[in-house]
Formats: structure tokens, sequence, C-alpha cells
């Protein structure tokens, strides 16, 4: 049983002590509150594996590392850094074969950007608007959406349209899109570039899958104009997409360089670079470290994780749950109007609710209600997306079919939760509708809302 702190004295806490900025996260602090209260987390995505998010192999391998040497990456030779090395980069197609470690997904972008920009001789990058890349300034520069913007320098950056396949103005025709990348070269630059990046899958954005043909295209254009093209894995790695282990490998590419972070730690602070030989040796022309980017404890944490991820057939498990649990999304979304597009591959899936379908209006009143009575059922989800009415679903990669599917009392729902507490009203309407689960008794409550 929990003995700490109540969820209230933490929330005062953090408001005296902490970043006023966050703007939101779950007032229950654990996966049991502190009323020992138990929650289905379909959105913890930084936890790869084991629900309840401390897989006893991961816990093992730091606690083990920790007695023996914690420290900075750079003084001490350790083999817990080399070892991880080693078998990240056995992950990896091509000539991906030199890795370094940093702290964060912040840091491993602005260490990509930096290697295209030395190796290209080219300050001009590329991103994609809706996409998000971190915090600091060359990231928040290729971050592309007005609310993580603050009123900084950010030079040298073109936002190219979104591939967008709901909302975009070309709908599923990647090489549309792709010609505006064209088209910022031609006309933004002098006809060189020094790199493109791109998530596959844009996860703060709210789930947006690039269009087919789009990264092939774009990939192209960049290396003729001189760039490099970079992989933004943070969220899309690690199997997550579950029908590949990173997500550009759904689209036929190999980048010049991937960044890593969340999930490859479950949740300790590490991040990565990696990319080939060639484009390495550009910081061997001068000096640079990472003091704690890679250090022992973590990079212990990630290779157990990688180990887990194999050990446990976790990529499939992800293709064949989240395969399982878009198909039940997708039949909610034919008979509730309020649900405009499921999208997303694997334990990486997106709703997003309008109230018209037709004109596509952002429903983001609603999808806050659902996402709150959600946390009050007991079930964690995210939202996301430009307008902040996409649900994110990104569970640990060990979510079960029971987690994802059957509900006890034969109501075939979305999600099981042991301890839900649910109103008599709703559990009725769940057991009488036979064959929606949570986002459908949800759907109910807000027609209640709409009728109040
Ligand atoms: N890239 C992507 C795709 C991300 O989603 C994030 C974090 N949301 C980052 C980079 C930045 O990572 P971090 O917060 O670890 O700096």
């Amino acid at each position: 049983p929990y003995t700490g702190p109540s969820a209230d004295e933490i929330l005062t806490k953090r408001r005296q002590f902490l970043n006023p900025a966050i703007f939101h996260f779950f007032k229950k602090p654990y996966l049991f509150d502190d009323k020992g209260r138990r929650y289905l987390d379909a959105f913890g995505g930084i936890a790869t594996v084991g629900c309840g998010h401390s897989h006893p192999e991961v816990v093992e391998a730091v606690v083990n590392q920790m007695k023996r040497l914690q420290h900075s990456t750079i003084l001490y030779l350790n083999p817990a850094i080399a070892d991880f090395a080693e078998a990240l980069a056995s992950k990896f197609p091509g000539d991906l074969k030199v890795v370094f470690f940093t702290n964060s997904g912040t840091e491993a972008n602005e260490l990509a950007l930096m290697m295209a920009r030395l190796y290209s001789g080219c300050h001009d990058v590329i991103s994609i608007r809706n996409g998000y890349h971190g915090n600091a300034a060359g990231t928040m520069g290729a971050t592309a959406q007005g609310s993580y913007k603050f009123n900084v320098v950010q030079t040298g950056v073109h936002h190219a349209l979104n591939p967008d396949q709901y909302r975009g103005i070309f709908g599923s025709d990647g090489l549309k899109y792709a010609k505006d990348v064209e088209d910022i070269v031609t006309y933004g630059t002098s006809g060189r570039v020094g790199a493109f990046i791109a998530e596959a899958v844009q996860g703060v954005g709210g789930i947006m899958e690039l269009a087919p043909g789009y990264l092939p295209a774009v990939y192209n254009t960049i290396r003729n104009a001189g760039g490099l093209c970079i992989a933004d894995e943070v969220q899309s790695g690690f199997a997550r997409t579950g029908s590949h282990f990173w997500g550009f490998e759904a689209h036929g590419v190999v980048p010049d360089i991937v960044t890593m972070a969340k999930g490859i730690g479950n949740g300790m602070p590490l991040g990565a670079v990696i990319t080939t030989p060639e484009i390495a040796k550009v910081l061997t022309y001068r000096s640079y470290f990472n003091t704690f980017g890679g250090n022992p404890v973590c990079t212990a944490a990630g290779h157990a994780v990688l180990k887990v991820i194999e050990k446990e057939q976790l990529q499939q498990n992800a293709l064949t749950v989240g395969s399982y649990l878009k198909d039940r999304l997708l039949s909610l979304k034919d008979k509730y109007e309020i649900i405009g597009d499921v999208r997303g591959r694997g334990m990486m899936l997106g709703i997003e609710l309008v109230t018209d379908q037709q004109l596509k209006t952002p429903a983001k009143d609603e999808t806050l209600y659902v996402m709150e009575q959600m946390k009050d059922m007991g079930v964690l989800i995210g939202k996301g997306g430009f307008f902040g009415n996409v649900f994110r679903i990104t569970p640990p990669l060990c979510f079960t079919k029971e987690d994802a599917g059957l509900f006890p009392g034969g109501c075939d729902g979305l999600f099981v939760v042991e301890s839900v507490e649910l109103g008599s009203e709703v559990k009725g309407a769940c057991l009488g509708m036979n064959g929606g689960g949570v986002v459908y008794m949800l759907a109910m409550k807000i027609k209640h809302l709409r009728r109040w």
C-alpha cells in the first residue's frame, strides 16, 4: 500500500516549486494512486516495457549498475555504454553504426542538426509543420507548432506543408506535399540545404502518419541539395509502430541520422543519435562530449529494455494488439459522428474528435471531457494535435488484448480496468450496448453532455 504524501500534497508542492508552464498532468501520481486505486495506462509510451512501469529486468540492470559505478560518461572505462551502443547499432540498416548518447530527445535533435550543418556546410533546415522536435534553440526552431515556440531567435528553418492525410489539402498524395519541399529549396534557399528533419508519425502533433510516398521523394530532393535526412524516432521508435522497429522503415527510406529518446530507457533520462562513420567524423575536428549522456546506469537500463523487447516479442505484440485495437476503434468511427478519424499503427494510435464530420470542426471541449471521464473510470489516455482534439493512445508495448478488449461482463469494450468505479448509469449503458467499450460509453456520455 502507498504510504507517501497525498496527491493534493504533491500537487501543492509541484505548484510551488516546479515549472508553472506544465499545463496538464494526471492528478493521480502513480498507476496506483494515493488511495490505492488502479489505473490502466494507455498513454505512458515512455515506459516501453513492463506494464506497471517497473519491469524487473530493467530494475535489476539499473540496481546492479548503480552498485558498481554511476558517474559521467567521459571519465571511467565501463562496458555498459559500449555494449549498449553495439546492441543499438545492430537494430539499424545500412551504415548507421556510430552512436552518441544524450540525456533527452531535445539534446539528440540538437546534436543531429549540428552534425548535419557541419557535414553539409549549410545552415538551412527544413522541417514539417505540426512537428515537434524539442525546446532548445535549434529544436524549437525546427518545431512547427506555435504553442511550443517562444519569441527567441530561431534562424534558418523552413516549415514545409504537413503531409496530413486527414486535414491536408492533398489528402494522401505524398508526392504533392513533397513538391513543397522542392519549392522551399528553390525559392527559400541558395539551392543547398543542411538538413531535413521529420517524425514518421507525429506524436505531439496528434499521431499523424506522413502520407505514403512523401519521405522517399523528400529525401531525394534534400540529398540533391547537399543536405542530410534526419529521422526523429523519439516517439515512433523501439517497436512502437509494430510493423517495424523504427517508424521510418514503413516508408522505405534509410536516413542519414536517426534520433531517439523517451522509450529508449523506459523512463530513464536517455537519448541517442546514430549516424554513419563518415558523418560522425565531423565531431572529431573539435572536442565534443556530453557529461551524463549515456552514463552507465542509463545505458544499462537502455540495454535491458532492448533485450526485453526482443525476449518478450513486444514488436509482434504491438502489431497484434495495436491492430486489434485500431480495428475496434475504426468500427466505432462508423457508428459515431463525433469520431472524425482513427489513425496510426501498432501502439501509436490517434482518434480525432470532431463536431462536424464534413467541416472537421475540432471537438476540443468534448475531447478534454472524455479524457477526464476516462481517467475517472480508471483509464489514462493522452490528448494532442494542433487543436487539442486528438486522443493519443500509446500504451506500454506489453499491453494485452485483454487490456484493449474484453470487458468481463460481456461488453466487449476497449479497455479493462479491474478497479473501475462506474456510475450505475454508465455501466448499465455499457452492458446494454454490448459492443463498444470505453470510448463507446463515452460517446454515450457526450450525448448526455450535449443534451444537458
Ligand atoms: N522529438 C519528438 C518527436 C518528441 O515527441 C519529443 C518530446 N515530446 C522530443 C523530440 C523532445 O524530447 P525531450 O522532451 O526528451 O527533450
